[in-house]
C-alpha cells in the first residue's frame, strides 16, 4: 500500500487499502491521491493550530460526475470512511482545503466545473462546484453577456459554490452570497439526490427563479454543514448597470468609528447604498501595500505617528469606507445628493474617482465593487514575514456605532496582549456588521504561531462574554464556536446529522457538528 499521511480514527490500514483499491477501480488511478506527496496540496494551512497533524487528510478523491460522487459515498459508508467535500478548496484563513478532524479523505470537486446554464433573461446561473469566479467571469465576457459577478476579495482563484456554502460575502449589491443562491442539487450520504426548491418538480423551469419551493425550506441546512455534498447550485446574477460610481470616505480618527457606522446604517437599510460596504481600518489597508517592517521596527502596537505617516503616504485615513452607486447617471445623481447629506455631517471626507487619482486602495476597492477580478489582497500575508500565517476572526454586530467601537476595543486589547496587530475591517450588510479581523502572524515563527493560536482562542471568549459570536470560523475552532450557540442548537444539528448521515461519513466536525455519542 502507498504511504498514507494519516488514517481516519477507527479505520485499519487494511480496510483503508481495500477502500482505496475500490476508489481506484471507480475513478481511475489519477483521481485517487493517497500518498503523502500527492496530499500536500490539501495541507497548506494558514491558520495557527496546536498541532497541524490534527488536520491532516488521508488522501483525496477527484470525481468527475454526480454518479461518481454517489458511488464514492457508498464505498465510504461501507468502510466508515469520512470525506471532506471542497469545491475549489481555497478557504484561506478558515482552514484552506484541510478537514476539521484527521484522516478524512478530501472529496475535491474541482473537476466538476461546468457552467451548466446562464439564463440571460432571468439573470441566473446554474453551476457545478468546481467553477471558479474567473471562469464564470471569462464566460460572461467571451459570450458578451451583460451580467456581473459579486466576488470575494480574491475572486480569481476561488469559486461561487464553495464560497456560498460557507456563507461568504462580496462587495456589490449581491454581496450576501447565500441570499443570492437559488436552488441546489445535493447528494445525500445515502446516495439519494435532492434538488431543493422547485428543482424536484418535473418539467419545472423555476428552479433558479424561486428559492422557497414548498414546505420546509432546506437549502440553509446544507451551508456551513456536513449534511450533504452539493453538486449543483443556482445563483442570481446582477445585470450590469449603465453606470457604477465608486466612493471612498476617509475618517481621520479611530474614534470616528461610532459616527461613521451610524451614518451608514440608514443608508444601507434604505438601500440608498445598495452594496455590501467595506469599512476598513488603516492597518489592514496598509498591510495590502506594505510589510510591517516598512511601517515600524517596534514589535509592540503600531504607534499613532507611525500609522499616520504611512496613512498619509497611501492616501487613507484611520477608517476608510468604500461604497458605490449603481444605475443610470440620473439615478446616481439623485442618490448621491442624499448620501452626501448624511455622510458629510458625520465628518467623513468623500473621495470620488476624480479626486482619488492613482490611489491604489481606491482602485482596489473599485474593482471589488464592480465585480472585477483582483488578487491584490493576498499581499497581506507578507505583513509579518514569509511564513504567511492568518486566521479570520469574524464576529457579528448590529450596524450600530457603539457596538462597533466596543468590538474594536475588545479586539485591540486582546491582540495587543498577544503582540499582534489589529488588521481588520467591517463588511456592512443590510442589518449586520461582519467584523473581519485577520489575525496575521508568521507561520515560520513557532512562538508567534503559538501566540496567534492563544489570541484567537481568547478573542472567542472575550467576545462571547459580551454576547458576540462569529458568523464563520476556522477548522481549529469549530467545536468551540459551535458551543457558543448553545446546547439546543447543537442537539438539533446532531439529530439532523444522525438522520441524514448515520455513519457520520460527511465532514465530521464541520461547524462543530458530530454524530451524537
Ligand atoms: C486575502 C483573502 C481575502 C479573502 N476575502 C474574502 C472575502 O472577501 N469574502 C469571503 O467570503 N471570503 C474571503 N476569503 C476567504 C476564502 O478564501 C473565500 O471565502 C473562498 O471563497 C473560500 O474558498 P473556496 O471558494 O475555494 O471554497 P471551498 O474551500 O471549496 O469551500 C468552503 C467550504 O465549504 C464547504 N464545501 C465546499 N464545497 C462543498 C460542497 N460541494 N458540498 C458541501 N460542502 C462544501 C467545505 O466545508 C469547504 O471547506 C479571503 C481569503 C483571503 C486569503
Amino acid at each position: 500500500m502507498d504511504t498514507t499521511v494519516m488514517l481516519p480514527a477507527g479505520v485499519s490500514t487494511e480496510q483503508f487499502s481495500k477502500a482505496i483499491a475500490e476508489f481506484r477501480l471507480l475513478l481511475g488511478e489519477d483521481n485517487v491521491l493517497a500518498t503523502a506527496e500527492r496530499v500536500v496540496p490539501y495541507t497548506k494551512l494558514l491558520i495557527p493550530t496546536e498541532d497541524d497533524a490534527s488536520f491532516m487528510p488521508s488522501g483525496a478523491l477527484t470525481p468527475g460526475s454526480v454518479e461518481e460522487v454517489q458511488k464514492i459515498l457508498a464505498i465510504c459508508n461501507r468502510y466508515k470512511l469520512p470525506v471532506w467535500p471542497i469545491s475549489t478548496g481555497r478557504n484561506w484563513g478558515y482552514g484552506s482545503a484541510s478537514p476539521a478532524t484527521p484522516g478524512q479523505l478530501i472529496l475535491d470537486l474541482r473537476k466538476m466545473n461546468k457552467i451548466i446554464e446562464i439564463d440571460v433573461d432571468s439573470c441566473t446561473a446554474l453551476l457545478e462546484p468546481g467553477v471558479t469566479y474567473q471562469q464564470l467571469y471569462d464566460h460572461l465576457k467571451e459570450n458578451n453577456i451583460p451580467l456581473m459577478l459579486d466576488v470575494p476579495t480574491i475572486g480569481p482563484m476561488v469559486g461561487p459554490v464553495g464560497n456560498t456554502l460557507d456563507r461568504g460575502v462580496g462587495y456589490t449589491p449581491y454581496g450576501e452570497h447565500f441570499m443570492m443562491q437559488c436552488g441546489m442539487e445535493v447528494v445525500l450520504a445515502n446516495g439519494e439526490i435532492l434538488r431543493t426548491g422547485m428543482g424536484s418538480v418535473p418539467k419545472a423551469k423555476t428552479w433558479q427563479a424561486f428559492k422557497w419551493g414548498y414546505g420546509p425550506y432546506v437549502d440553509g441546512i446544507f451551508t456551513q454543514s456536513n449534511f450533504g455534498v452539493v453538486t449543483k447550485m443556482g445563483l442570481w446574477l446582477m445585470p450590469k448597470p449603465p453606470v457604477i460610481k465608486p466612493f471612498m470616505v476617509r475618517y481621520q480618527n479611530e474614534s470616528d468609528v461610532v459616527k461613521a457606522i451610524d451614518a451608514m446604517r440608514p443608508l444601507r437599510i434604505n438601500q440608498l447604498i445598495p452594496n455590501v460596504v467595506l469599512f476598513m481600518h488603516g492597518h489592514y489597508e496598509t498591510a495590502i501595500c506594505k510589510t510591517r517592517a516598512e511601517v515600524t521596527s517596534d514589535p509592540g502596537p503600531i504607534s499613532e505617528p507611525d500609522a499616520r505617516k504611512v496613512f498619509k503616504e497611501l492616501g487613507i485615513g484611520y477608517w476608510n469606507v468604500y461604497f458605490a452607486l449603481y444605475g443610470t447617471a440620473e439615478q446616481i445623481a439623485v442618490n448621491e445628493k442624499i448620501v452626501r447629506s448624511i455622510i458629510e455631517p458625520s465628518g467623513g471626507e468623500i473621495v470620488t474617482e476624480a479626486e482619488a487619482g492613482d490611489n491604489i486602495l481606491f482602485h482596489h476597492h473599485k474593482q471589488l465593487m464592480c465585480g472585477e477580478m483582483t488578487m491584490e489582497e493576498m499581499n497581506i500575508y507578507r505583513w509579518r514575514g514569509a511564513g504567511g500565517g492568518a486566521c479570520w476572526f469574524a464576529p457579528v454586530a448590529q450596524v450600530k456605532g457603539q457596538e462597533a467601537e466596543l468590538q474594536v476595543k475588545l479586539a485591540q486589547r486582546v491582540l495587543a496582549k498577544h503582540n499582534l496587530d489589529y488588521t481588520a475591517g467591517f463588511a456592512i450588510g443590510w442589518r449586520d456588521l461582519h467584523h473581519i479581523i485577520d489575525v496575521l502572524y508568521d507561520r515560520n515563527n513557532a512562538e508567534e504561531k503559538k501566540r496567534a493560536y492563544a489570541c484567537f482562542d481568547e478573542l472567542i471568549e472575550v467576545f462571547a462574554a459580551e454576547g458576540f459570536a462569529s458568523y464563520r470560523t476556522n477548522i481549529a475552532f469549530m467545536d468551540k464556536v459551535a458551543k457558543k450557540f448553545g446546547s439546543t442548537n447543537m442537539h438539533v444539528n446532531q439529530q439532523i446529522k444522525k438522520a441524514l448521515d448515520p455513519n457520520g461519513i460527511l465532514a465530521p466536525g464541520k461547524s462543530g457538528i458530530h454524530l451524537p455519542d
